[in-house]
């Protein structure tokens, strides 16, 4: 919609204005939406989210259409999978999304309260899982807390270097919980100090003062000349690299805690390495930026090796 209105119909070839002003119009499907947001829009989704949504809209038409299914009668199946559909919208209205979405925080909060009040559910599960994860523990596996419904239920599936990917026996949320990263920098107002990628909004958390992006990417950069005066950051070179992830045209990717970590989108564990063809610090896939090219010349190669042909 924001795109353009014609993209969130099932065939933008019969798009009608005043038809669709009027509600008559056919909206596109799950499967459709997906693809234009993803190849219209760069949009990046969770594969686990989109499974949960799939999930959901069949067993909705299921229910819907009075078909025999399990889920008739299985309260805690229904809420369960619920709890983990809204976690997964409710990331997406607020974080990825929080742009768009703009003016319903408050509504995002009421629904958020309601489907708490289901917590019920979860920590009778919770109480039923504890053998399970208790053998999970003796096998060796990790369980941590799970970000979504906050109980000691999340099974680490797989560790990286830059972060784990968890899987909440509980309520069945699956994601990459991203490594902490600590380092801190120090607000404008205030002058105290915050860990700028640990905090959930944009705000500081002593005085409420809005804290951009920009304003802490300058603060990384000074964090560097603290560390060596001799580095010259303007240059850019080696201290600041370009997100592959975000593609923003200026450098916005710092190393702290050990981690490159891109400032814009928090995009992080990636390498930054130098362009052998055009020469710019970048993130991303170093074999595919050696043997072919980075996210910034990428076109320009493609197109060369084309007229070559
Ligand atoms: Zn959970
Ligand atoms: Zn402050
Ligand atoms: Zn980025
Ligand atoms: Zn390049």
């Amino acid at each position: 919609m924001k795109e353009h209105w014609t993209l969130i119909l099932t065939n933008p070839n019969d798009a009608n204005k005043s038809k669709f002003e009027n509600g008559d119009f056919h909206s596109v499907y799950l499967d459709l939406a997906v693809k234009r947001l993803g190849n219209i829009c760069g949009e990046k989704f969770n594969t686990a989210a989109l499974e949960n949504f799939k999930a959901l809209s069949e067993h909705r038409n299921q229910l819907v259409h009075f078909a025999h299914t399990d889920f008739v009668g299985n309260n805690e199946g229904v809420v369960i999978e619920h709890w983990a559909s809204w976690y997964y919208l409710h990331n997406l209205l607020t974080q990825q999304w929080r742009s768009y979405f703009e003016g319903y925080e408050d509504q995002f909060e009421q629904l958020q309260e309601k489907v708490t009040k289901n917590m019920g559910y979860l920590n009778a599960k919770f109480e039923a899982l504890k053998p399970q994860i208790e053998i999970e523990c003796k096998k060796g596996n990790e369980i941590s807390e799970c970000p979504s419904c906050k109980l000691e239920s999340a099974l680490i599936t797989k560790v990286y270097h830059w972060g784990h990917d968890i899987e909440c026996l509980v309520c069945d949320v699956k994601k990459l919980k991203l490594k902490d990263i600590h380092t801190e920098i120090e607000c404008y107002s205030c002058k105290k100090n915050m860990a700028y990628f640990m905090l959930t909004d944009e705000f500081c958390p002593h005085c409420s003062e809005e804290i951009t992006p920009e304003y802490a990417l300058e603060q990384y950069k000074k964090l560097y000349e603290k560390e060596d005066p001799e580095c010259l950051v303007e240059d850019g070179r080696d201290y600041i690299a370009y997100c592959h992830t975000c593609d923003d045209k200026e450098p916005s990717v710092v190393n702290v805690d050990g981690l490159w970590v891109c400032v814009y989108c928090e995009d992080r564990g990636w390498t930054a390495i130098s362009c052998d063809n055009c020469d710019s610090f970048v993130t991303g896939d170093v074999q595919r930026i050696e043997v072919f090219a980075c996210h910034r010349c990428e076109d320009e190669v493609r197109e060369s090796m084309l007229a070559g042909l």
